[in-house]
């Protein structure tokens, strides 16, 4: 299997701009983001704030990833804030990797 590139990589490759890389220890299973996408719903925040947090931006803001997930309980929640963004904001490393190849 080819060595599977950044976070930074996948963003420059689909054209999205990335907010801001979180630290953390799962880089193995990938890695969240949040792209431009954002509309400052909250949601991921409330689903899981030890990943996600907020950035306030000029009048408005956004979430960003403060944190990669830490532990297999951070990892679930993190996943689900994905699924559940309603404009599909949060991405991962892996799974975007994983659906191009
Ligand atoms: S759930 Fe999606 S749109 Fe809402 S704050 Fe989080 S990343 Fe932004």
């Amino acid at each position: 299997m080819a060595p599977v590139g950044g976070v930074n990589e996948l963003a420059s490759m689909s054209g999205l701009q990335r907010f801001e890389k979180g630290v953390g220890n799962l880089t193995s299973v990938g890695e969240f983001l949040v792209n431009e996408h954002c509309i400052d719903c909250d949601l991921c925040r409330q689903i899981a704030p030890e990943t996600f947090k907020r950035k306030s931006a000029g009048m408005g803001g956004h979430s960003y990833v403060a944190r990669q997930p830490n532990n297999a309980f951070e990892l679930k929640k993190a996943t689900e804030a994905l699924e559940s963004c309603p404009v599909g904001a949060i991405q991962h490393a892996m799974a975007e990797m994983l659906a191009a190849a």
